[in-house]
C-alpha cells in the first residue's frame, strides 16, 4: 500500500502520526487499531513518506516527488511559495489529496488547526513561519 493513502487514511479515522527517529508515533481513538496496524506494517515507507513532507514543508525546494504529487494551478508559484490567492486555501481533492495552504502567505501550510476531517471540518492551517506559536 502506498504510504501516502496509508497516512490519509489515518488522518481520516482521527489519527495522528508523528515520526520521532527510526519510530513511529500514533495517537488517536481506539477504533482505529486496524489502521494502526498497517501503519506498523509499512512503518518505512510510512516514516520516509513523513520525512519527506517535513522536509519539503520547513525547507525549500520541495523535492521532485512533492511536486509531482501536488498539482498546482497555472501560474501560480511553487507550493513552497508565498501566493495571495491561494491564502488560506484548503482543498480536498477527489483523488484523495488534502491540499492547504497558509492562511498568512499562501504558501503550503503543513501545520493544521482545528482540522476533523471526519466531521468535515477542513481546519486552517499554516506555513512553519506562520503557524501560531504556544499551542499545538
Ligand atoms: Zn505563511
Amino acid at each position: 500500500m502506498d504510504a501516502l493513502v496509508l497516512l490519509r487514511r489515518a488522518q481520516e479515522v482521527g489519527l495522528r502520526v508523528e515520526p520521532a527517529g527510526d519510530k513511529l508515533i500514533v495517537r488517536g481513538p481506539k477504533d482505529a487499531e486496524p489502521v494502526v496496524r498497517l501503519l506498523a506494517e509499512h512503518k518505512a515507507e510510512v516514516l520516509a513518506a513523513l520525512t519527506n513532507a517535513a522536509r519539503v514543508a520547513e525547507v525549500s525546494p520541495p523535492s521532485p516527488w512533492f511536486e509531482r504529487v501536488i498539482p498546482r494551478a497555472e501560474g501560480e508559484p511553487g507550493l513552497e511559495m508565498p501566493c495571495a490567492s491561494r491564502r488560506g486555501r484548503v482543498e480536498d481533492r477527489p483523488d484523495g489529496l488534502l491540499l492547504h495552504f497558509c492562511v498568512e502567505c499562501g504558501a503550503w501550510g503543513a501545520f493544521g488547526y482545528g482540522v476533523h476531517l471526519r466531521a468535515g471540518l477542513l481546519g486552517r492551517w499554516y506555513c512553519a513561519e506562520h503557524r501560531p506559536r504556544g499551542h499545538g
